[in-house]
């Protein structure tokens, strides 16, 4: 494996921002790489996937992830065929998974039929990396994962994770890593969760526009912040741990 010269190397990781849902989508690409924040596009629905890679085209850093999300799948489960179509040409997967919460939980067995087919033409085509929504279904998500998806033919970012300690342990021996946000670390609960983690496992995103950072939705450089907290967290230098970050995205890719 050759090493990235220093100078195209990422500095920041933010690997789960809606950059098409903000008005100043093509300003955040510009932003993302004279930062160096390798930055993870996801799409909520594959319609909007094309646009999304034209705009990113020619970027450094940011990368566009073809997704279905699961607070949609009862109105769009209809483009499931489209994101079939779409897959061959989708290194990133995302934003996809199940939600569980009481406002989707009448499309629940729609949700996990959509996920189920996604997750076995990931496994089919391989060399796919996912980043997966599991609200109140870590364990469904965990178990479809399990029986559809063999560690070695894609790899998963669990973001906003908020399951149990015995649920990210499950999650981490599947291989799974973590994609950490500023939100999570504001509640004593999330946070006593994400100082279990293994550190190897642990990314950042932002989830923006859907996470407020101080009155306005968070940019990707804004993980900085969380660099900073999880540091605190983990007694290292925020240096360290932005280090750390960057090391964790180039072996989640390069394995
Ligand atoms: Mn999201």
């Amino acid at each position: 494996m050759t090493e990235v010269p220093t100078h195209m190397r990422p500095r920041w990781v933010d690997f789960h921002c809606h950059l098409d849902l903000y008005p100043d989508h093509e300003l955040l690409i510009k932003e993302s790489d004279r930062e160096g924040v390798a930055t993870l596009a996801v799409t909520t629905t594959p319609k909007a996937w094309q646009r999304n890679r034209e705009m990113a085209e020619g970027s450094q850093h940011v990368r566009v992830a073809l997704g279905l999300h699961p607070q949609l799948v009862a109105e769009r489960a209809s483009e499931l065929p489209l994101f079939e179509k779409e897959l061959p040409g989708a290194r990133y997967v995302g934003e996809v998974g199940l939600d569980a919460g009481p406002r989707f939980y009448a499309s629940f067995d729609q949700q996990e039929r959509v996920f189920v087919r996604i997750l076995q033409a990931c496994a089919e085509q391989g060399d796919k990396i996912l980043t997966v929504h599991s609200v109140r279904a870590v364990s469904k998500v965990l178990a479809h994962l399990e029986r559809v998806l063999l560690p070695e033919r894609a790899r998963v970012v669990l973001h906003w994770f908020t399951g149990s300690a015995a649920e990210a342990k499950r999650a981490a021996e599947f291989g799974c890593y973590f994609s950490i946000n500023s939100a999570m670390l504001q509640s004593p609960k999330h946070r006593k969760l994400v100082s279990g983690l293994p550190v190897e496992r642990l990314l950042t995103e932002t989830d923006g526009p859907f996470v407020d950072n101080g009155g306005r939705p968070a940019r990707p450089r804004d993980v900085a912040a969380t660099v900073a907290e999880l540091a605190k967290m983990r007694a290292v230098t925020p240096e360290q741990m932005a280090l750390g970050i960057v090391r964790n995205l180039g072996a989640l890719l390069r394995r």
